[in-house]
């Protein structure tokens, strides 16, 4: 559906608070949905009020935080305990009442990886707005920094050049990101429902995300008849609702955390 069709999540928290019921789990990206967009994605800190929301729902609810990231890199930068982490699409995850999961990785897609990058970094040596980033599963040109246009896209081209040449990867693109990772069907779908399978008692998903790999999520929550939100205004979207930005995605996790005060997810 087109955004612009979709209603607020705001506006319809009321709405949304009664499909979820008194025991959902909450999935939330990182960047672009808690944090704006910055050009450094080290520098995408949230701040204390994000972490306050944060701390106050894992307490009634299971959250999650699904990222394309690193695990140990997300977990830094969120730095809330009592929360599950979910780094690199799904690929690792672990958090309370989760036993920790890790995809294995074969040797020939590591190895195709490895390649990849040294084939990408000698490539992009002289596009100085590029950032090239080796993850644990995958790898990410970053070109928020990018001097120009043509740097911008002599990026994207060497992706695409890379990806063709190697065996066992894939390119996926989001908002000025391209990454190569493994070609196995693996993503932020199957993690959201490697979560809600591991979570006991069974829970509604909320999702909120704001790119083109949380589709695979909404897909998800959608099948199980949870709820996606998706931040911004994408050309298309599995999400039912929408919020404008990663402010109004904290207003409304704070409405939403006052609205669960049945619930209580505290542990022994
Ligand atoms: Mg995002």
């Amino acid at each position: 559906m087109h955004p612009a069709s979709l209603p607020s999540a705001l506006v319809e928290i009321e709405r949304i608070a009664t499909i979820l019921g008194h025991g959902p789990a909450i999935f939330l990206d990182y960047d672009g949905t808690l944090t704006p967009l910055v050009p450094d994605p080290k520098a995408a800190r949230i701040g204390a009020g994000e972490r306050s929301v944060l701390r106050s729902l894992a307490r009634k609810v299971p959250v999650a935080i699904v990222s394309g990231r690193d695990l140990d890199e997300l977990k830094d930068l969120v730095a809330v305990e009592g929360l599950i982490y979910s780094g690199n699409h799904g690929w690792e995850i672990e958090g309370p009442g989760i036993d920790r999961f890790e995809r294995p990785l074969d040797e020939k897609t590591q190895h195709s990886l490895e390649q990849a990058f040294a084939t990408l970094d000698q490539a992009t040596r002289h596009l100085p707005g590029i950032f090239l980033e080796l993850k644990r599963f995958s790898i990410a040109v970053h070109t928020r920094g990018a001097r120009s246009e043509a740097e911008r896209g002599a990026a994207n081209a060497e992706a695409v050049k890379a990806a063709a040449q190697l065996d066992g990867l894939r390119l996926t693109s989001g908002k000025e990101i391209a990454e190569l990772r493994p070609l196995v069907a693996w993503d932020k779908g199957r993690a959201v429902e490697h979560v809600l399978d591991s979570v006991v008692p069974p829970r509604i998903p909320l999702y909120i995300g704001d790119d083109r790999t949380d589709e695979d999520a909404f897909a998800v929550v959608a099948q199980r008849q949870g709820v996606g939100v998706v931040v911004g205004h994408p050309a298309d979207t599995g999400a039912r609702f929408s919020l404008a930005n990663p402010r109004e995605v904290l207003e409304f996790l704070g409405t939403l955390t006052a609205s669960f005060a049945c619930c209580d997810n505290s542990r022994p």
